[in-house]
């Protein structure tokens, strides 16, 4: 009879026999692919040791996920060394909703290429391949991965991996530990494959089922760096069922359709030419309508908020950005700077340092207090050539950005403020599903962030006190601050369920202090002030982007590029049409007629494509009795409405800020 050990499983404490391993504890329940034991996730095959605390970690949780991604990422390699044995391998990490390989190939996959894969990795997974663990020597892993040069590279970099490699997910093979290889067995026991991995994976290949798909490849270079080999990454997905899969194919389906940049080419609403450089946008015509439209309404809510109006220019010299601390901090994400005039000229990536010397160009006095300054601040970030992506990741941006100037104590109320006219705002626009981050100091690398960790505690309570008042979920994001302060951040649902990061709100204790900002309290002492720092959309151009895919390009009346499109049965009803909407216009409605050569049923189809909100018919009966015929965007009609009843609803569609 064998020893027996105390565990704590899923908290409750427990005796088992030595030898017991993490399968014995949960192996009877499908759903669990892994455990976890004192907080690392294990393989189920994972003996469990006296003391240790055990919890089963089950398919669908996050680190389940993970873990089935990944164990797919393993099944794709083989595939492709089963297919072509002179492949070598790279890495193979999970990522965001599935997974992907690197391979050294010849030349790069077809689309047929991946279709058979598909078939391979399914014959694969069928055969209920089970994943074995196995310890080996820096030595013995050499020689046996000899022809895995980059697996070999990997193992010289154990233990001394840079943030970059980890952040590239070369981590999943090679820990600081001792190294492991996970052998594939099938069922009669015979050696299918192995890889050098840190794992853990799921049990048994059978798990992924059907609920995979390989999705697409692409050239990266072997850890990141354009002064290695390029490999061909193949990517793909897994889910825990088929119907999962299913719908998570539907929303990338749903988001394509919806993407900004092809709803704003087939609107005409901006574009991204070549000749202006990545990551900057032009606004068409209609897309400036809608830019306008959007600014109007902000700029008039926030001087309604109490806020004032001001303005800065694009490019300052050096040294403001030293007194602020964005330099060297920030350096990465500014643009090099220009010289001229012997000093060094840096376009604006912040308003910030601007909007201090406003506060600072005279005495200040804590009756003016809270003092908020806002402006639409054009400035230029220098985001990777990879990360730029459409209006919702650009170079040059228009931040709706405001700065309040407050005494410590009007903290709390201003941040409430704050968050109140940033929901208040976005309901406006038709979102209205949020939830909140909170993010903080990463305590493990304070010198990351500047300030006392008094300053820091009670600026986080601050915010964190504002958000629980909220009655919104609050998500905490350890280590996402800003350098000189934490921050709120809204977090917004779009009509397909997909997140947004938008508002952000930071307490700053930091630039006032190197500005040396001051106000004179009440006692006559002068005092810092404490900054809010705080832009309600992001930037104009990503909360365009996000809108355009929320409505996927049918925007409500009030945001609509063209609100009213007249279409006239025949030519005849041109004059008597044109009368109607010249009235409209005559109201501030934009309006537009079709009098194109097209046939009607076309013009219909045209309109219907190009989003408007109120179509608008006339035919001879409409013309008889003074009246017009409303095609609404669902197909829906209504006929003969009388022409100063269809102008009544067209305003009052526009005014109350409705969706049609
Ligand atoms: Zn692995
Ligand atoms: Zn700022």
């Amino acid at each position: 009879m064998s020893a027996q050990m105390t565990i704590h499983v899923a908290g409750d404490e427990r005796s088992v026999a030595e030898g017991t391993t993490a399968a014995d504890l949960f192996g009877a329940d499908r759903a669990v692919v892994v455990a976890r034991v004192n907080g690392v996730l294990v393989d189920l095959a994972h003996a469990v040791a006296d003391g240790d605390r055990v919890e089963p970690v089950r398919i669908d949780e996050p680190d389940g996920l993970m873990v089935l991604r990944h164990s797919c990422a393993h099944v794709l390699a083989q595939a492709v060394q089963q297919v072509n044995p002179d492949a070598k391998l790279g890495i193979g990490p999970p990522i965001r909703d599935g997974f992907y390989y690197d391979f050294d190939v010849e030349k790069p996959f077809t689309p047929e290429d991946l279709k058979s894969l598909e078939k391979v990795m399914q014959r694969i997974i069928n055969e209920g391949q089970t994943f074995h663990r196995r310890e080996v020597s820096d030595a013995d892993a050499l020689v046996e991965l000899k022809d895995e040069p980059y697996k070999c590279e990997l193992v010289g970099l154990k233990g001394g991996m840079s943030h970059d490699d980890e952040d590239a997910g070369a981590s999943v093979e090679v820990g600081a530990g001792t190294l492991t290889i996970y052998d594939n067995l099938r069922k009669d026991g015979s050696r299918a494959w192995g890889d050098l991995c840190r794992g853990p994976h799921i049990p048994d290949t059978k798990l992924l089922g059907n609920a995979f798909k390989v999705m697409r490849s692409a050239a990266a270079y072997w850890r990141g760096d354009q002064a290695n080999n390029q490999l061909q990454r193949v990517y793909g997905t897994a889910w825990p069922t088929k119907a999962d899969l299913t719908a998570y194919l539907d929303r990338l389906a749903e988001a394509e359709k919806r993407d900004h940049r092809k709803v704003g080419a087939e609107l005409d609403l901006f574009s991204f030419p070549d000749e202006l450089g990545s990551g900057l946008a032009v606004f068409h015509p209609k897309g400036g309508v809608l830019k306008r439209e959007m600014e109007d309404y902000v700029r008039r809510r926030h001087i309604e908020e109490g806020f004032e109006y001001v303005g800065t220019p694009h490019i300052s010299k050096e040294g403001l950005f030293h007194t602020s601390g964005h330099l060297p901090y920030y350096k990465d994400t500014m643009f090099p700077p220009m010289e001229f005039e012997g000093a060094d000229y840096y376009l604006k990536a912040m308003n910030c340092p601007m909007h201090n010397l406003i506060f600072r160009s005279r005495g200040r006095s804590y009756r003016e207090l809270p003092l908020r300054l806002f402006e639409f601040g054009s400035v230029y970030r220098f985001e990777k050539s990879g990360v730029v992506h459409g209006l919702t990741r650009v170079r040059g941006m228009t931040q709706d950005d405001s700065h309040s100037y407050i005494t410590p104590e009007q903290a709390p109320a201003e941040i409430k403020h704050l968050l109140n006219f940033c929901l208040g705002l976005f309901r406006d626009f038709g979102l209205d599903d949020f939830y909140l981050e909170l993010s903080t100091r990463d305590d493990k690398h304070k010198d990351k962030f500047v300030g006392s960790d008094e300053d820091w505690q009670i600026a986080t309570k601050v915010l964190e006190d504002a958000c629980v008042e909220s009655g919104l979920e609050l998500v905490p994001d350890p280590g996402g601050a800003a350098f000189y302060g934490p921050k709120v951040s809204v977090q917004a649902r779009d009509a397909i369920g997909r997140t947004w990061q938008l508002s952000t709100i930071q307490y700053d204790f930091n630039q006032p202090k190197g500005f040396q900002l001051e106000y004179t309290a009440a006692d006559g002492s002068r005092q810092q002030p404490v900054m809010i720092h705080s832009a309600k959309f992001g930037s104009i151009e990503r909360f365009i982007g996000v809108l355009t895919e929320h409505y996927a390009g049918a925007f409500p009346p009030w945001l609509s590029p063209v609100q009213v499109l007249g279409i006239p049965v025949a030519d005849d009803f041109n004059d008597y049409l044109w009368d109607v909407l010249a009235q409209m216009k005559s109201q501030g409605i934009r309006v537009e007629l079709d009098d194109s050569d097209d046939r009607f049923p076309k013009k219909i189809r045209n309109a219907s494509k190009s989003k408007v909100p109120f179509i608008l018919i006339a035919g001879a009966e409409d013309m008889a009795a003074g009246a017009v015929s409303f095609r609404y965007r669902d197909g829906s009609q209504k006929n003969g409405v009388p022409v100063a009843e269809a102008i009544e609803e067209v305003i009052a569609a526009i005014r109350d800020k409705r969706q049609v």
